[in-house]
């Protein structure tokens, strides 16, 4: 890895008059601290008292015009209404000259002593602006999220920004400075990200060498993929295909550490080349999201399970549903009790979107409407874990969890010879006793296949994805049926929860986007909203099935390697197998 990617271009040393011990060195008390309240909210009450004061004022000459009265007479509401806004007027002129006089007072060098930095204390104060971008931030990403502000005012009147990164991040090590705020305020996020390094290293006295900091778009990722970012983690990409598949060629990136899976995956692909190609079929598109609501008693639960499952009610559902996003559509709903408990399990198609976040919308719309239905039911949590997102489960392996596919290709009886180094019969065998027999043994859930999960983590960081999500995304089953009287074998994987987007998330970054266009599914599709990602989950599996083939062609012919040594064959022989039996041996994790 390289390690002389990383520069901090801001970082000087410290200079000795700047140099900033202790927390007592950093910001002085600001004038407005002595009032017995708060700025914010005399503001507010002023601002009101105005407003109030002058409409009221209006409404009284223009009462005066109509009925012909002299407009200098005044009663004793007007009166007292005119000071109102006389007195008003003059404080907020004088609030607009706050933020100056308490600038001129600081720099004045008058010390008022010690001040805890309370980041509530910063942000009612309101002296320091709430929401601050970063310079390189491109105009589609979203806001940065307003954190309670940090000083701004430090030792000779200097902003924060403006002292060097070296001192900055001495004083987020003693905590005289929040690490969290530094984007809000540095508004360089680049700079943010070495400043916080830097501050992590003083901190922990550990080197953050060989962790870089340049090359990547930090605007891109805030306030969306990441926080109290220091830098990035290099994962190489290596490309495995053409993976033929459904009559089109894809070059697929995986993202991986893990040596061979990327020549294995390879080397399936060729394999599903060389028989023609592989065919996938998408059974199902939806994601789902499961609150938890609860009753004073089990039969209300049942109430709710069965209003929802009344058909009659889906429509209106559903539109309630909808409401919260152009590509969300209800699909179904289904309620499971645990006594009191009832876990409503809503699935929808979500565009191109991976689509928790927007079938989460959806169904807080819903559970709102619910309420009014039945005003006794207690919202427990969005998430009742019946979803079920990010952990194996049952639910998920039987009715499915983002896209569920099935793919499948007939291997040619030579090709599995030549490209793959093993046989029909060989296969069919190996795969019964291990994924299916072996992991009924050991009590699999959805983990009937050799390394699925390779495949799918692989495709998942290249491209954005949830890295989490391949937990679910990688149940998948295996079967190797030799057919056409046993010359060929039929292999498929079925994988009924592969949770994958092309928009949102980590597909917005550059090089995940690249990925993504590479495979041509790059953001939303305008022409048929899901295709793109529905066309990724094809290619997750279309890869997934070369990852199989590959594995188990490797396993199946190790076995032979251990005959051939057995029964002393010709060198030749096996010196040819040994390079496959290397080639298994060598792939870390796999089984
Ligand atoms: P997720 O729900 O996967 O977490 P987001 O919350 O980021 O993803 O939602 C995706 C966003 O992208 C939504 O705001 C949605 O309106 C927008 N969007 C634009 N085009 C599409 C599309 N073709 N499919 C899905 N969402 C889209």
């Amino acid at each position: 890895m390289k390690t002389d990617c990383r520069t901090r271009t801001s970082v000087s040393p410290r200079r000795p008059q700047q140099q900033l011990k202790t927390q007592r060195d950093w910001p002085k008390p600001l004038p407005s601290d002595a009032l017995p309240l708060p700025v914010s909210l005399t503001n507010r009450i002023f601002m009101v008292l105005f407003f109030s004061a002058s409409y009221y004022l209006m409404r009284r000459w223009r009462d005066k015009i109509t009925t012909s009265t002299p407009l200098h007479m005044l009663n004793l509401g007007e009166i007292a209404a005119l000071i109102a806004q006389l007195a008003s007027f003059i404080y907020l002129i004088g609030f607009f000259g706050i933020d100056y006089v308490q600038t001129y007072i600081s720099k004045s060098g008058d010390d008022a002593g010690p001040w805890d930095l309370d980041d509530d204390d910063h942000a009612s104060r309101g002296n320091i602006p709430r929401s601050r971008g970063c310079s390189n931030r491109k105009a589609q990403t979203p806001t940065i999220p307003t954190p309670p502000p940090p000083p701004m005012q430090l030792l000779s009147g200097k902003t924060l920004g403006e002292h060097t990164d070296e001192d900055i991040a001495s004083a987020i090590r003693e905590g005289a400075v929040p690490s969290y705020s530094l984007e809000a305020v540095l508004v360089d996020c680049g700079r943010a990200a070495s400043v916080r390094q830097r501050a992590v290293e003083l901190a922990t006295g550990r080197s953050l060498e060989g962790l870089p900091i340049t090359g990547i778009d930090y605007a891109s990722i805030l306030g969306q993929c990441c926080e109290m970012v220091v830098g990035y983690v290099q994962i190489p990409v290596g490309v495995a295909g053409p993976l033929l598949l459904d009559g089109f060629e894809f070059t697929v990136p995986m993202a991986t550490t893990e040596g061979c899976l990327v020549a294995s995956t390879n080397r399936g692909c060729k394999a599903i080349y060389q028989s023609g190609g592989a065919t996938s079929t998408l059974l199902k598109d939806s994601m789902t999201r499961a609150p938890v609501v609860r009753f004073a008693t089990a039969k209300r639960a049942a109430e709710l399970k069965f209003y929802l499952e009344d058909a009659n009610n889906f429509e209106n559902l559903s539109v309630i549903f909808n409401r919260t996003s152009r590509f969300a559509r209800l699909q179904d709903m289904f309620c499971a009790l645990a006594g009191r408990n009832a876990y409503l399990r809503f699935t929808s198609s979500t565009g191109d979107a991976m689509g928790m976040n927007m079938v989460s919308k959806g169904v807080q719309n819903v559970l709102s409407y619910l309420k009014h239905v039945f005003p006794d039911m207690e919202s427990i949590s969005i998430s009742g874990n019946f979803c079920a997102d990010k952990k194996a489960t049952a639910v998920n392996w039987v009715e499915g969890r983002g896209k569920s596919v099935v793919c499948e290709a007939v291997l040619k009886g030579e090709i599995i010879s030549k490209v793959l180094k093993t046989s029909v019969s060989a296969l069919a065998e190996l795969n019964m006793v291990k994924n299916l027999a072996g992991s009924a043994l050991a009590g699999s859930l959805g983990g009937f296949n050799a390394h699925a999960s390779n495949i799918v983590s692989a495709i998942f960081i290249a491209t954005g994805q949830d890295p989490a999500q391949n937990v679910e995304s990688s149940h998948c089953i295996t079967m190797m049926e030799p057919v056409n009287g046993g010359q060929d074998l039929h292999v498929s994987v079925t994988m009924p929860s592969i949770e994958v987007g092309t928009v949102g998330g980590g597909t917005q970054l550059a090089s995940q986007a690249a990925c993504l266009n590479l495979l041509g599914v790059k953001g939303a599709n305008l022409e048929s909203p899901g295709r793109n990602s529905q066309t990724l989950a094809r290619i997750v599996a279309g890869s997934v099935l070369a990852g199989e083939i590959s594995l188990m062609s490797a396993l199946a012919a190790g076995q032979l390697v251990k005959s051939h040594m057995k029964y002393n064959r010709s060198s030749q022989n096996v010196a040819a197998a040994s390079e496959i039996y290397l080639l298994v041996y060598n792939l870390p994790h796999s089984p």
